[in-house]
């Protein structure tokens, strides 16, 4: 495609002011923190430009964890917001013309039924052979005329009917892509709180049990630091396989902010929870750490892990809150355990303070 007269230095200097950002900040050049730089530089999204400004001026700096925030927030919903409307418009398309064609339909049928009424007069006036033959012709041509419409009505339809089954795909990969975690393909924030509200109102309702566990990557910022946000990202990856090789059937695994991971349990008493938790665990730790571009062996990462059951008046941020202290027992207590909410060191005292 041909760029306006302009686009081009408009675009670089886009592209510049973005990699600016990434120094001045000190970023990891990563895709995805070059994009919302990008955007920010052209000033279309002004809700995440505002967002970017205000969080900026607030703390001096933007750590990867609020980028991913704005990403989550202003790019990759604005991504399936934007296929969203095009299935949309598909969809409108698609209905105008299938009402086009029954308009024409509707105006065929009452030509033929004109036609019809037409023969029936000139039958009663028919005087010979001649006129009655001429009277069957034009009833033939008419049948015929009319089958031909039918013909083409009919295979439009079945056209706009297998474009409204893609349609209806493409709808459902949207869907499923707003409900999931690009990066490690779990359930997104977004659909662990809407499921976990759904799953305590029901255990509340049926007095079943129901657990959640809270993961946190031990010292993950150290992990960034030494080898790169990207390789970061592969571990994030490696985690999140390690927690879905571990559940099952209705439990729903998400990835519940940057490096921490949330497993809902239904039906699952705390004792259970706590030995999911610790497979969990174990399958992380079990797993040495190798670097695919160089095959450099980094080692191996630790999760701790928090376990809470559902309790009577629980609402989703009561029963989080209470994981959330169980792991940040985990943490105080050495990492790399797991942490259930009767367990003695859950008792009040903030995390330690982190070790650099
Ligand atoms: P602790 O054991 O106490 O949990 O220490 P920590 O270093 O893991 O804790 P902290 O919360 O300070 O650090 C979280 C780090 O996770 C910050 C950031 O470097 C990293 N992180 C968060 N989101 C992402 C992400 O999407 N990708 C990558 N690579 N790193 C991320
Ligand atoms: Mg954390
Ligand atoms: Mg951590």
């Amino acid at each position: 495609m041909a760029d306006q007269p302009g686009e081009h230095e408009r675009t670089m200097a886009f592209a510049e002011i973005a990699l600016g950002q990434l120094k001045a900040l000190r970023q990891s050049a990563t895709p995805r923190n070059y994009e919302i730089w990008y955007a920010y530089a052209t000033g279309h999204n002004q809700s995440l430009n505002q967002s970017i400004n205000e969080q900026w001026a607030s703390k001096g700096t933007l750590t990867d964890g609020d980028m991913e925030q704005f990403y989550a927030s202003y790019i990759s919903s604005t991504r399936i917001t934007d296929k969203l409307d095009n299935v949309g418009s598909r969809v409108m398309d698609e209905i105008n013309q299938v009402m086009s064609m029954i308009d024409a339909a509707i105006g065929s049928a009452s030509n033929y039924n004109e036609s019809l009424a037409d023969v029936t007069n000139r039958l009663g006036n028919a005087k010979d052979r001649e006129g009655l033959r001429s009277i069957i012709e034009s009833l033939v041509q008419t049948a015929n005329d009319m089958h031909k419409d039918n013909r083409a009505l009919e295979q439009r339809l079945s056209a706009s009917k297998e474009e409204i089954n893609q349609l209806q795909e493409n709808l459902e990969v949207v869907r499923t892509e707003s409900l999931t975690d690009p990066l490690t393909g779990l359930a997104n924030r977004k659909h662990f709180d809407d499921r976990m509200a759904r799953a305590i109102a029901e255990a509340v309702e049926r007095s079943e049990p129901l657990s959640l566990v809270m993961t946190d990557i031990d010292h993950f910022k150290t992990f960034n630091d030494t080898w790169g946000h990207l390789t970061g990202d592969q571990v994030l990856r490696l985690v999140a396989m390690s927690v879905k090789q571990n559940v099952k059937g209705q439990d729903i695994a998400a990835r519940y902010g940057g490096e921490e991971f949330a497993v809902i349990l239904p039906n699952t008493v705390l004792r259970s929870a706590l030995n999911v938790a610790d497979h969990i665990r174990r399958a992380v730790m079990s797993k040495e750490l190798m670097k695919r571009s160089t095959g450099q062996n980094l080692g191996r990462v630790t999760i701790s892990l928090g376990v809470a059951a559902v309790r009577k008046g629980d609402t989703l941020q009561t029963l989080i809150d209470r994981a959330d202290a169980c792991l940040y027992a985990a943490k105080r207590n050495g990492r790399n355990r797991v942490i259930c909410e009767t367990d003695p060191e859950v008792a009040g005292g903030a995390p330690e303070p982190k070790v650099a």
